[in-house]
This record gives structure tokens, sequence and C-alpha cells, in this order.
């Protein structure tokens, strides 16, 4: 590669090896990403794009080419990368691996057919076609439904009191309130005094019909009017409530509108299926004695059992079978095969718990990425590049071993890989290491190191170094002392069952297990949800509002707090959700820092003179931004069967203000130069503004210097978005009394930047709060001061305390398979 200059990149030529294992490395916002995705995976993408099809040269030009001047020698690349954000997409683990199709085939060619039942097409065992989706639930499952209870909460009310609650508010309320006067019902009788007869037929009936509606007029005036077929004020069409509630939530645009309907409605396991969304034919089709349903249901792992002696050919019947129909047991037998071979593949990748029809959008990014790679492992591609994003990421020690045998795998088969990673484990497997930096953003770009692993010890500029050649006994902190407990009874939630745990009050805990183990499901999903109930605060609604309302309607949650409750005031949840889904969130905004920039703009005598107020500044108010792209800085370009793309605004060229706005400079700067600028400049440039100068310091503390001010919130990886609620949590005075819960915060973190978060998380306990994170980083967990392992293995085979003490105590504990990893850390 020569002449690279995307994003940070100063202009580097490297030279790196084809089937290799090669490992980026260096600190968070080095470049390690613009060089591996940014560059050679971007072009290799082009290169490919352009030899399929003369139309992508438009998407290309859009999306932009990488700054490059020449790569010789790139193969095809597959980017198996972390998605930012969640999946949109509605997909299982079955049907993301294929795994899915094969099981179909299984059961159409090699199932156990009823007597006189003739043979099904594997469509049939597919709950998305019609040949095989349930009629009831059409293939869900679930039956959403609205029941006189859901949608009259207070049976005490009138209907003029709006005792269908489930009606719509407003006019649309009245109007059709108006209607049912019309028809001669009862509007002002308490609504459990009126005939079942017209309650029913007001709920759930499915007649619309279209009658005077006399506005404003009472009932008495109503009929009087129908009587002399006075002119009405408007015809109206009466819809019952049943009907407009499933309605509203099937038709409607606005996630808004369908939250406030799904309150009004109530699911259910659809009766006929079971749950398993198909017909009552496939369903009759078993394997092993199970239908596709219950093996779908299963955990991989089981399923490989269920499947191997089939292989084998000790299943019983398959002596009988290859007897009879010798055609039919090979079918079942290749099949069968095939399906065990792709599931050692996710077995050994740690994923074996998981069952066939969970649904994508519940796993992890970690666990996304690995199903992914499974996938490949079985695609049998070579002479490919496989570019990888900290595919350690979620993984305990124990899976990262295996994690390995699978790249060493693809690259046994004659692919390449390009692995950005964090993990030391990692980088000490590489067969190359190209190094970048030596720090982030303007300070990085540069190549510090190309070459085989040793040779990185010699580069004195390089960070990656300390970590993986300076000799770093874990200094033994001594544990602080809890200042109470917080207990919970009887959590059960996926794979706890009636568990009972303590957390320390007042310090700093991690939580660790293998995958799987049940970690989220405790800390992030239970413990979040039932001390923010016991505050009394609602959870804030995930941004996915479809999604939280599908949960929301599923889950329970099993277990109570006992005691301990006294010591905290407030929950924060510092998670990696993006902090917002368009560009027109982002750094700046989402953390407050913009209101200042903002006042300190209005503030000018320029601005003052042209009586710019602070709303001018917002690219999201019409006075002071672009009208072509309305503030965004970009456009979307639709396009049919891809995902829209964002170009930039052919207008302001992505500065997102109108000229005049950017007529007012501050200290020699308008609003989008400072929007452009990375958190690190701005620190040095605002130094005389405290407010802002304070804001940007503890974003440089949490290894956020090298991120841009005005960078889009769609941009930003779970980590980073982790880390700027952080920042935004730590501006904040502190009380004490916070209980703070975080998913993996070392997320894409270099262990020099983890280092800096440690020192701020130890900051929040000394000012009297407690923190819980979930973590695999063994320094991480080493410096903390109580450790809870779960485990001992993944799924079903998890899902309890393992052992519970301080560091010393966990690594002392010959059953706990974190023990060896941290005693190795602790010296
Ligand atoms: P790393 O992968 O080492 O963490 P990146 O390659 O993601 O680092 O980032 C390197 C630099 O490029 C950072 O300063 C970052 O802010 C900047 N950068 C990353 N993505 C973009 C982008 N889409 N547009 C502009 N700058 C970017
Ligand atoms: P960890 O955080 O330790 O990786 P999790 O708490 O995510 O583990 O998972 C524990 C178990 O619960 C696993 O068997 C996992 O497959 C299962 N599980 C987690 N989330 C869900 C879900 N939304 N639906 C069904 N099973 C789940
Ligand atoms: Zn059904
Ligand atoms: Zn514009």
């Amino acid at each position: 590669m020569r002449g690279a200059r995307e994003h940070n990149l100063k202009d580097v030529d490297v030279d790196i090896p084809r089937d290799a294992f090669v490992v980026f490395t260096g600190i968070s916002g080095s470049g390690k990403s613009s060089l591996a995705f940014g560059t050679l995976y971007a072009e290799a993408q082009r290169r490919y794009f352009e030899s399929v099809a003369p139309y992508a040269r438009r998407l290309i030009d859009q999306a932009g080419v990488p700054e490059v001047d020449a790569i010789e020698g790139l193969p095809p690349a597959v980017a198996l990368q972390q998605h930012r954000g969640t999946p949109t997409t509605r997909s299982s683990v079955g049907s993301v691996t294929t795994i899915s199709n094969s099981l179909r085939l299984l059961y159409s060619r090699a199932g156990t057919y009823p007597p006189n039942q003739p043979h099904l097409d594997s469509d049939a065992f597919s709950p998305n076609t019609p040949a095989g989706a349930c009629p009831n639930c059409h293939g869900l499952g679930r039956v959403y439904d609205a029941t006189e209870e859901s949608m009259v909460p207070d049976p005490s009310l009138t209907i003029r009191e709006r005792a269908i609650a489930a009606w719509p508010p407003a006019w649309h309320g009245q109007n059709l309130r108006d209607i049912l006067v019309s028809l001669g019902y009862d509007v002002d009788t308490p609504w459990r005094e009126l005939p079942q007869k017209d309650r029913e037929w007001i709920l759930f009936t499915e007649e619309q019909p279209t009658v005077p509606v006399y506005a404003g007029f009472t009932p008495a005036e109503t009929r009087r009017a129908l009587r002399r077929k006075e002119a009405p004020s408007y015809m109206g069409t009466f819809t019952s409530a049943r009907k407009f509630v499933l309605q509203t939530f099937a038709t409607t645009q606005s996630a808004m509108i369908k939250k406030r309907v799904s309150q009004y409605m109530v699911s259910g396991e659809c009766r006929l299926c079971h749950g398993k969304r198909l017909r009552r034919e496939s369903l009759s089709v078993t394997f092993a004695g199970l239908d596709i349903g219950e093996l779908s249901r299963l955990p991989l792992k089981r399923v490989a059992e269920i499947l191997r002696p089939t292989v084998n050919g000790t299943a019983p019947g398959m002596a009988k079978l290859s007897r009879e129909h010798p055609e039919k047991a090979l079918v079942a037998q290749r099949i069968a095969k095939d399906l065990l071979a792709r599931i050692d593949v996710l077995a050994e990748l740690g994923l074996g718990y998981l069952s066939l029809e969970r649904s994508t959008p519940t796993l992890s990014p970690g666990e996304l990425q690995r199903l992914r790679l499974a996938t490949q492992v079985r695609s049998n591609l070579f002479g490919v590049v496989y570019v990888l994003d900290e595919p350690s990421a979620g993984l305990h020690p124990a899976d990262t071993a295996s994690l390995l045998k699978a790249l060493d795998q693809l690259k046994g088969s004659g692919n390449s890989l390009f692995v950005v990673e964090h993990e030391v484990d990692v980088i000490r497997h590489a067969d190359w290491i190209v190094d970048v930096g030596p720090a982030a953003g303007e300070h990085g770009g540069r190549i510090l190191y190309s070459g085989p692993l040793e040779g990185l010890a010699s580069v004195e500029a390089s960070h990656t170094r300390r970590y993986l050649f300076e000799e770093k006994a874990a200094a033994r902190h001594t544990p602080r002392s809890p200042k109470g407990w917080l207990r919970l009874e009887g959590v059960s939630r996926n794979n706890l069952h009636g568990l009972d745990v303590e957390f320390p009050l007042g310090v700093f805990t991690t939580v660790t297990g293998v995958s799987g183990s049940g970690k989220s499901s405790l800390v992030s999903q239970v413990l979040v949800e039932l001390v923010s109930e016991q505050l009394g605060h609602e959870l804030l609604p995930d941004e996915d509002e479809g999604e939280e309302l599908e949960r929301s309607v599923v889950l329970t949650t099993g277990g109570k707090i006992v005691s301990g409750m006294e010591g905290i005031k407030r929950l924060v949840r510092v998670d990696q959700r993006p902090i917002g889904r368009t560009p027109r969130s982002n750094l700046a905004t989402y953390t407050g820092l913009f209101d200042h920039v903002r006042k300190l703009f209005a503030a000018t005598k320029e601005a003052r003179a042209r009586r710019f107020d602070v709303g001018r500044f917002s690219f999201n108010v019409a006075k002071g931004r672009c009208e072509t792209c309305e503030g965004e800085g970009f456009v979307s370009v639709e396009l049919l069967f891809l995902p829209s793309v964002y170009a930039p605004c052919p207008t302001c060229h992505g500065a997102r203000y109108n000229a005049k706005t950017l007529e007012i400079q501050y200290r020699g700067k308008n609003i989008a130069e400072v929007l452009g600028m990375t958190v690190d400049a701005a620190y040095a440039f605002f130094a005389e503004d405290t407010a802002v100068h304070r804001a940007l310091g503890v974003l440089k503390e949490v290894g956020l210097g090298y991120l841009r001010l005005g960078q889009p919130a769609t941009e930003l990886s779970g980590g980073e978005a982790q880390r700027i609620k952080l920042a935004t949590e730590l501006q904040r005075v502190q009380r004490g009394h916070t209980l703070y819960v975080l998913d993996e915060p070392t997320t894409g973190l270099h262990p020099a930047d983890v280092d800096r978060l440690m020192s701020q998380l130890n900051g929040l306990v000394e000012a009297g709060n407690t923190i819980i994170l979930v973590e695999h980083d063994m320094r991480v967990i080493a410096a903390s001061d109580w450790v809870i392992d779960m485990g001992p293995g993944a799924g079903e085979e998890g899902g309890k305390v393992v052992v519970a003490g301080t560091p010393a105590q966990v690594a002392a504990t010959s059953k706990s398979r974190t023990a060896p990893y941290l005693s190795e850390c602790l010296g």
C-alpha cells in the first residue's frame, strides 16, 4: 500500500504479507480502522463493485473512494465488522448461519412422517412461507389481541369519562363518542352497568356503520335532531376499540403512537402452534422424536448430540432404514453430517449455548461476529482477506483460544486475516503486526512498525510495546471494604433460575464468567430492572421502540431486592447503545457541550450586532442552518434494495450552516470549524472558557480526545458511545449513593486507555458511589475490590455464582474458569 491518507493517516506506505494472520495495533483513535477498514477493505470493495455492477459506480462515488495512491496484490475482502448500532433486520441464529435451511431439508427428506401423510417440501418447515406458517398467528408464534380488561382499565367510568382508554385522545375520541350517541348508546352510565351486548359491540364489532353526527349536542338534542332529520355537522364512521387498536398497531409509522396503543394489547403464545410458528402438518414430522420447533429451541450443543447417532449410523432405526431405503438413509446421514460439522464450529467458538430460534437482536455484537465467523469457516472460500474488528470483544480468555483456532482454520484454507485488536493474547498469536500511532487522531496515523511480533520490542514510540513486553506485575492493591450489601433473591431470567446474589455497595465490583454464563442477564437486565423499579423511575425507553415493545410484552422480572436499597439513591446505566441514530445527534450535542459553545458564539460582538441568538447557531433550527440539507450536512440517498447512503450536502459541503451564520467567528473560527475540531484541539482552543474546557477535559480522560466534536452518532462505535455517556456522567456534580452499571467498558480500548478509564471509575467510588461492571479484561478484574464469577459454563451449564470474593480469593478457587487467568495476572 502506498500513500494512504484516509482520515488521520499521514500518507503512509506499508507492506503487508498475504496468507498471514496480521494484527493492527495502536491506541484508540490511532488509525487502525482507518487503515484496515477505511482503506484496505474499502478499496477491495470498490474493486469488487466495479467488476460486477456498472451502476455501482454511482454508489462508490457517493460512499467515497479511499484516499490512497496505490494498493497492489489486494485479494477480495470480506468484512466481519462489529456492527455499529443495532441491526434492524429481524433474523435468528438459524437464519444467519443458514443452519435452519439444512435442518428443513433434513425434516423434509429424512423426518419421520405420520402414517399416510405425504412428504412435505422443505419450505413447509419455514414459518416465513405460506406453506409453513401457522394460519392462526401467521408464523409469528404469538398473537396480539385487545381484551375488555386491557382496553377498559376502569369500568366505573362512563364512556364520556373516557372509560374506553384505548380509544384515541382528543377530537378523534370525541368523534367516536358522538357516533355512539347517534347510534343510540348510553354514554353517561358507568361502563360496568351497560348491557353485556352493548359492551361487546362497542369494543369488538367488525361493523363500521357511517351515521350523522351532531357535534356539541347533548344525547337528547341528538335524538331530536335525528328524528327531525336535521342536517348533521358531518357523517362519522364508527370503529370498534379493538379494531382501532389492532389496526393502528399494524399500520402506524409513529413509534410513539405504536407504543401508546400497545398499552391496550395483551400478547400470548399462539394456541394453535404453541409458539412454534408452523402449521400442524409440519409439526407432525419429527426427527429423533422432536418436531422442528422443539429442536430449534434446544441449545446447539444438544442438537449436535441428537444428530451424532445418525451420522455414525447408530441411531435407532438407522439399520432398518439402510436395509429398506438405503437412499433415504444416505440422505439423512449426509445432511446430518453437514449440520453437525457446522454446529461443531459454532460450539468451538463458545456459542454452543445458543438455540437456532434465538433472534439476533438479542445477541451481543461479539456473539454476532463470531456467528458470522463460524459461517465463514465452513464456507470453503479461499484467497480472500477477512477483515475483523476486535473479535475478542465479549470473550472470556477461556473462549479466546477457540476463537484463535477458528481464525487459524480460515488462514489454513488459504486466506489472509487482517484483525484490529487490543487483546494481548490475540496480538501474541499474530504472524505479523502493524502498529499504528503513536497517539490518537492528529497525533497518530503513522506506521510505527510492520513486521513479526518480536521486532516491536525495540520500537520506542509504541504504546503497544509496553503492554506486550514489559513485565507489569499488576500492583496488588488492597481491596476496599464494602459499605453495605444489596441483596437479591430468587432471580430468574434466561439461564438464571432462582438465584440469590449479593452486590457490595460503595466499592468497585466486576462480574466475570465465560460468554453465555449469565452476566448480562444478571447485571444489565435483572439488577437494572429491579433497582430502577425500587427507585420508582421507569427505565429509559430504548431508542428502538419496536424492540422494547416486544421485549416488554414477553419478559417479566423474576426476583426481588431484599435489602440494601437505602444505600442507593440513583441508578446510572452506562451501556453501549448508540447515543442517537441520525447524524443530527453528535458528541457535542449529547454531552451538552454544544450549548456552551453556542452561547459563546451568540455573545460575540458580530452576533449581537446582527441579533443572532443562541438558536441561530443550532443546526436543528431553521434560522441558521443550511436549508438544502436542513442542517444535516449530508443528504440521504435512498437506494433500491440497499441501505440508503449519506452523501455530502451540495450546498454547504457538510458545514451544516448557511453562509450568514458562518460569517460569525469566535476567536477566528466559525461554528462549523469548531464542530470539525477534535476534542484534543478544542481543549487547547477553549482553554479560557472554564465550562467548555472542563467538559472537554473529561472526554479526554476517558480516551476520546481523538473524536471530532461534530462526529455524528452514526459513526460512533458501541464502546465510544459508552465512554461518551460515562464522560457526560462524570461532569455531573457527585453526590454519592449512585449505582453505576457498565457493560464491558474496555471494548475498543487499548490497555493504555484502560488505565485512564480505571482511574476515572475509581474516582467515582472515592466519591461514595458503587460501580458494578461486566468485564473480561483481567487487569481490570484484578484491580477491582470484589469479583462475582458466574458459571461454571455457558447457557444451562452456567447461571450460578461460582465464587464471590476479593480478586485474590477468586484467583484461588479451583473450580472457577476465571481463576487461572486472574492468578496469572495477579502475579
Ligand atoms: P482506531 O481504529 O485506531 O481506533 P480510527 O481509524 O477509527 O482509529 O480513527 C482514526 C482517526 O480518524 C480518529 O481521529 C477518528 O476520529 C478519525 N475518523 C474515524 N472515522 C472517521 C470518519 N468517518 N470521518 C472522519 N474522521 C474519522
Ligand atoms: P453473558 O452475559 O455471561 O455472556 P447472558 O446473560 O447474555 O450471558 O446469557 C446467559 C444465557 O441466557 C445464555 O444461554 C443466553 O443464550 C441466554 N439468553 C440471553 N439473552 C437471551 C434472550 N434475550 N433470549 C433468550 N435467551 C437469552
Ligand atoms: Zn401459531
Ligand atoms: Zn447543507
